[in-house]
């Protein structure tokens, strides 16, 4: 049975609780391997070597630590196949989907090359009289990364990029259920010259979260995960003093007016709605149609795709998806299917019973489709987390924008119009963090940043981009005069002003 230890101060550190995590192969069902679940005691240790390193790291001057990040990023294209491997055996998803994963953490490793350029600070000269007055950033220092399991490549880095290039030392605790490629990325970076103990993973489970919410030298928490967990840690992190940013779950509509290209549409949606098994949190597991006639042209053609989806393994190149993560989350959809049922939604397709041949114990699931969904409806205001579809039907553009900024997500959005108008006027409106036109997963790109409003995010900076950089540093502001002869001859009792 394969082993998954902690990797802290640059090499492979087994655990000591006894407790560990099973791995499984979703594809199989099976158990591949065993994570080690930590305890605050090797948090601390791995606080402690972090501390030791960060000082060196962040005295190294900013081009130098940009050439590690150009590095990495080469030494990520040159492992990307075996990582997407190893990261679809761990997680379901295909290999091209893997790719897409990593891909995606990789342009933010690109965008932190330019670190040297985005840390530039900010200078007045002459701010009054002989003054001038200068901004920097600044490393917080030992920083920490709470990750979930449907991104393991990308989240991590959306995190540690930013972080390291800033100069911080980082603890990432990747999900325990995907662990695997967390450990790899953190060996590629010691491999492209990052100096031993600036990255440490810790794996583990509520006791190591806790233990990096509680530890007095960890200064900021990125996490992201579901939303109650979210909520706690955001609460628990603050209450310790440390700067916080947890983004949560999402339940994003994808909204279509009369005039959409609605083949196109379809296939936008079909890929947003089922590509990973749905298991992105910016997914579109909702569909809105604005209009009784609408929805009579969208039902049949959504209906017809859905069923020409192929579900297979992960390494089945001609899969649109895989099998869901594990059997419980696979039991928990199974759930909501069926309360959407007992709610009164009309269930047009049945994902359930599904048995892949050969693979009969893995975690398949094949795509689901409601109509007749209502707001009231649990399984509507619940994130599902799987390739469940529902329809719901709107009357009116204004209703339209009404149910995503109504709902207590607010993380992705969509709209699919000719009309240039009426996209502006959503995009405007709607209350929600990230928007599409015409886009149905409209994740910001790298340089730009990523959140979700409402429940789907709590904290003040976005993932990556410039709030990255923010969120990694703190500011210092520095006043400065030289007086003419080097002696200082007035004295004021008053607040200084430059007027
Ligand atoms: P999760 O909340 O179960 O786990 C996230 C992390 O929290 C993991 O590292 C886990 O070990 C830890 N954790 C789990 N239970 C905990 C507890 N009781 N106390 C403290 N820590 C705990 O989430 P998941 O199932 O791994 O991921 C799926 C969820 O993440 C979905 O809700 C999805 O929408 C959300 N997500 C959000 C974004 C975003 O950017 N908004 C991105 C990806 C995923």
């Amino acid at each position: 049975m394969r082993h998954i230890s902690h990797f802290i101060g640059g090499q492979a550190v087994a655990g000591v609780s006894g407790r560990m995590g099973e791995v499984f192969d979703p594809n199989t069902g099976r158990v591949q391997a065993q994570v080690d679940l930590g305890t605050p005691d090797e948090l601390a240790q791995a606080v402690a070597v972090a501390k030791a390193a960060q000082p060196g790291w962040a005295a190294l001057n900013p081009q130098r630590r940009a050439r590690v990040m150009f590095e990495f990023k080469r030494l990520l294209e040159r492992d990307m196949d075996a990582l997407a491997h190893l990261l679809a055996s761990e997680h379901g998803k295909v290999i091209s989907d893997a790719k897409g994963d990593i891909q995606r953490g990789l342009e933010v490793v690109e965008f932190v090359c330019g670190i040297p350029h985005l840390l530039k600070g900010e200078y007045t000269e002459g701010a009054g009289p002989g003054i001038d007055v200068f901004s920097l950033r600044q490393p917080l220092g030992v920083v920490a990364g709470i990750t979930p399991f449907n991104f393991p490549a990308m989240i991590p880095m959306w995190m540690f990029a930013p972080a390291l290039a800033t100069g911080n030392a980082f603890i990432l605790k990747p999900s325990e259920r995907d662990p695997s490629v967390p450990v790899r990325l953190a060996a590629l970076l010691l491999e492209a010259g990052l100096p031993e103990g600036v990255l440490n993973v810790v794996h583990g489970d509520k006791v190591v979260v806790d233990a990096i919410l509680d530890h007095p030298d960890i200064r900021a928490v990125s996490f992201v995960g579901s939303s109650d967990i979210a909520q706690y840690v955001y609460g628990r992190g603050s209450q310790n003093g440390k700067r916080m940013q947890c983004m949560g779950g999402a339940k994003n509509h994808g909204i279509v007016l009369p005039d959409a290209d609605l083949d196109q549409a379809v296939a936008d949606i079909m890929g947003a709605a089922y590509g990973s098994a749905g298991e992105r949190c910016m997914a579109l597991p909702v569909v809105v149609p604005v209009g009784e006639e609408t929805a009579e042209r969208l039902r049949p053609k959504l209906l017809a795709a859905a069923e020409g989806l192929r579900v297979g393994v992960s390494t089945d190149a001609e899969a649109h998806y895989g099998p869901v993560v594990s059997a419980a989350h696979k039991a928990r959809i199974e759930h909501y299917i069926q309360m959407g049922v007992d709610e009164g939604a009309e269930l047009v397709l049945d994902g359930r019973g599904f048995k892949l041949q050969g693979h009969e114990d893995g975690f398949f699931l094949a795509p689901s489709l409601f109509d007749h969904v209502t707001p009231a409806m649990q399984t509507y205001q619940d994130e599902i987390f799987g390739p469940v579809l529902q329809i719901v039907r709107a009357g009116t553009l204004e209703e339209a924008i009404r149910l995503p900024s109504q709902h207590p997500y607010g993380n992705g959005v969509a709209i699919f119009t000719r009309n240039g108008d009426a996209a502006r006027e959503f995009a405007s409106q709607v209350e929600v963090g990230m928007v599409g036109i015409n886009v149905p997963i409209p994740v910001p790109v790298a340089y730009h940043s990523f959140g979700g409003w409402k429940r789907s995010g709590f904290g003040d900076l976005n993932q990556y981009g410039m709030d990255g950089v923010r969120f990694y540093t703190r500011t210092k502001t520095v006043t400065q005069r030289w007086p003419q002869g080097g002696v200082v001859r007035d004295q004021s009792f008053v607040i200084p002003t430059m007027g």
